[in-house]
């Protein structure tokens, strides 16, 4: 039966097109319609609350057998906040399942919602936009976040603890008066918030008073927004409101919103809707029945099949348009074919052309349903240009195999391959076709933190050390060509220490005292100078055009590897030669040694904008000649473009003149 659901047979003849699957509110009237092919019978089940167990049916109501394996039921009246559920009898058996296209549900996600959308818009809604519109997927950098983690700590000062709004307030701080929250990440500088999986997820009970702690990638209900980030779990408009609440939020402080989406396994392969109304459709089973388990979460997502392709396809749409989301990233993307991608890429881009998207795209060998199918991974980056790739190369050569975490790297006195840094930093690591498809990262929310990372692998070393690594690699991924990625809390040296002296490597359910930012730490001077680092590196790359090129040819154009003569140096030359490039040239230095280096510097005088522990656009003094960079730490000089003075003393001149005649023609009246 699995397979048959993969034949030209069957998806020829029960492949819906439409756009109307789930309920389709209007003030008149509910259209609904599911996808049930093999059902016999289906019901439409309406109901006064959205609580699993509770006795409030309104009615039953028979639906119609419709085309392409659809069923059909209209229902006279103004419905929304009515929930509803569908009842579908398969060889003989009749089982409950909430609506794979609910737009909200009741708690826990049981029972869809019918819902007036519009109702649930913040003010001024219409003219939300994305405020990096317009601008290139290089030009971004990405902070990843989860939406509890950056208030749940007493010491942030924020009201709606653990919430979507808790995202959003302004004017929030410590006690002695640091910035927390938004605040705080509007002063970083990054250009969009990446936010761990906020549709309706599994493992936490939303009808505790404290929900448990989790990050979210066992996917429930891809189209509502999980119910414990919201005020009221149970009034299944609440979590719609306050998520779009957030992201306005978002949106008006000048940050965009990229979702992290788990199409690739579902929590329970049996429990999800959509296996229930379409016997195990969604899913890939092996020849002997067994469903695979690459995610390793219990199942794959079998996105080679129409209608789960369909299914992914308008998910993301639908979330690009009604949440105005303006990027996606993908979980464990390998496990998704590359007709899948492009297709939900495309559609995207047809009306929103800023939207952004990229993933883990780990070769993951699942058993595919159909021949000739292509998966979603690093080495057919080509086949999805406009999908971008974590660079796990630039990540384990500075700090040491993610999977063996004393290992050391570049940054840490280790092995490391000079020829993959050097490839890494002009965005060209081999399954790279554009800078634009490489996401440059040293932490994400998965293994450990990166300051633990480096403390796990470093004992011998002191703290001051271990923190002038940290920048190192920071220094390195932030300014390489390609796409900049943080973990939050990378900035203020996050740790999430365990009861043993060890460190939390995956705290996907560990307690908030684990993962909630301690602001208070800011307070000290290590955390403040390296949060002022970070905001320094920030700033300096959407200062400089030419770290932000798109194309192979760009870089090869403008950056150089030069070799000066250490085996532990890294050294680039970046010509300026770029339109709106306001340098002449910049020079960069990685010194991975732990003692000073003196390195010889292209003729003329530069500017040190990056030296140590600070950072920015500013010069921190000068060089020519020859330089001495400090151990474990990156320098960057600049060269002004000389004939940008004659320009300004021309412009100036011209003004003066200006002037002059001004005050003449005043005198003359
Ligand atoms: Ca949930």
């Amino acid at each position: 039966m699995h397979n048959f659901y993969s034949t030209n047979e069957f998806e020829s003849r029960y492949t819906y097109t439409g756009t109307d699957l789930g309920a389709v509110w209007s003030a008149d009237k509910t259209d609904f319609r599911v996808w049930a092919p093999t059902a016999e019978a289906v019901q439409l089940c309406l109901y006064k609350s959205g609580t699993p167990g509770t006795e409030d049916l309104i009615e039953k109501v028979e639906m119609t057998a419709d085309v392409n394996g659809t069923w059909v039921a209209s229902k006279d009246g103004d419905l929304n906040g009515i929930y509803y559920t569908y009842l579908v009898t398969v060889d003989g058996k009749t089982v409950e399942a909430c609506d794979p296209y609910a737009r909200t549900t009741g708690v826990n996600g049981q029972r869809a919602m019918v819902i007036d959308l519009n109702s649930t818009n913040p003010e001024n809604w219409a003219e939300d936009r994305d405020p990096n519109a317009g601008k290139a997927i290089t030009d971004a950098v990405i902070y990843e976040l989860h939406v509890r983690d950056l208030s749940a700590d007493e010491s942030s000062g924020i009201v709606n603890k653990g919430k979507y709004l808790g995202v959003v307030e302004e004017g929030t701080k410590t006690k002695s008066g640091i910035p927390t929250g938004l605040d705080h990440i509007k002063s970083l500088g990054v250009t969009h918030v990446h936010i761990l999986p906020m549709y309706d997820y599994g493992f936490t009970d939303e009808t505790l008073p404290l929900p448990q702690y989790n990050w979210g990638y066992d996917p429930v209900n891809f189209n509502v927004p999980e119910g414990s980030y919201a005020t009221d779990a149970y009034n299944g408009a609440v979590r719609v409101k306050e998520a779009k609440q957030m992201i306005k939020g978002l949106h008006d402080a000048g940050l965009s919103v990229v979702m992290d989406v788990v199409y690739n396994h579902v929590y329970e392969a049996y429990d999800f809707c959509f296996n229930k109304i379409v016997p195990m459709y969604f899913s890939r089973f092996d020849s002997n029945g067994t469903l695979i388990n690459t995610s390793g979460c219990g199942n794959d997502t079998a996105s080679e099949r129409s209608m789960v392709r369909k299914y992914i396809v308008d998910s993301v749409k639908y979330w690009a348009d009604e949440y105005h989301i303006d990027g996606f990233r993908f979980d464990l993307v390998g496990l998704i074919d590359t007709d899948t991608i492009n297709e939900l890429v495309t559609e995207v881009h047809k009306t929103h052309p800023n939207v952004i998207f990229y993933g883990e795209g780990w070769d993951m060998a699942t058993g595919i349903t159909k021949p000739n199918v292509q998966m979603t991974i690093q080495r057919n980056a080509h086949m999805v240009p406009n999908f971008g790739f974590f660079n796990d190369t630039i990540r384990d050569q500075l700090k040491g195999s993610v999977f063996e975490n004393t290992e050391k790297g570049f940054i840490s006195g280790g092995h490391f391959d000079r020829n993959e840094l050097v490839k890494a930093f002009r965005g060209q690591t081999d399954w790279a076709p554009n800078p634009t498809q490489t996401v440059n990262y040293v932490s994400c929310h998965d293994n450990n933190t990166l300051i633990d990372r480096i403390v796990l692998s470093t004992r011998e070393y002191s703290r001051e050390d271990q923190i002038k690594m940290n920048d190192l690699a920071a220094a390195f991924s932030i300014l390489s060509q390609g796409v900049p990625f943080f973990h939050a809390g990378e900035e203020m040296l996050r740790t999430k220490p365990e009861n043993d002296g060890g460190f939390d490597h995956n705290s996907y359910r560990a307690p908030d005292s684990v993962n909630a930012f301690k602001w208070n730490d800011l307070e000290q001077e290590e955390y403040a100078k390296t949060l002022a680092f970070y905001k320094g590196l920030v700033a300096f790359r959407k200062a400089h055009p030419a770290l932000r090129l798109t194309t192979r040819e760009a870089v090869d154009a403008v950056v150089t590897n030069l070799d000066c003569g250490n085996d532990r140096v890294l050294t680039f030359l970046v010509d300026g030669n770029v339109p709106g490039e306001s340098a002449k040239e910049m020079y960069f230095v990685f010194n991975g040694n732990n003692h000073d280096v003196t390195v010889t510097l292209p003729k003329g005088q530069w500017n040190i904008c990056i030296c140590g522990d600070q950072a920015g656009t500013k010069a921190l003094g000068t060089a020519n000649g020859e330089v001495t960079v400090p151990a474990l730490s990156a320098m960057v000089l600049v060269k002004q473009n000389s004939l940008l003075m004659p320009v300004l003393a021309g412009a100036a001149a011209v003004g003066a003149a200006v002037g002059i005649v001004r005050a003449l023609i005043k005198n003359k009246k």
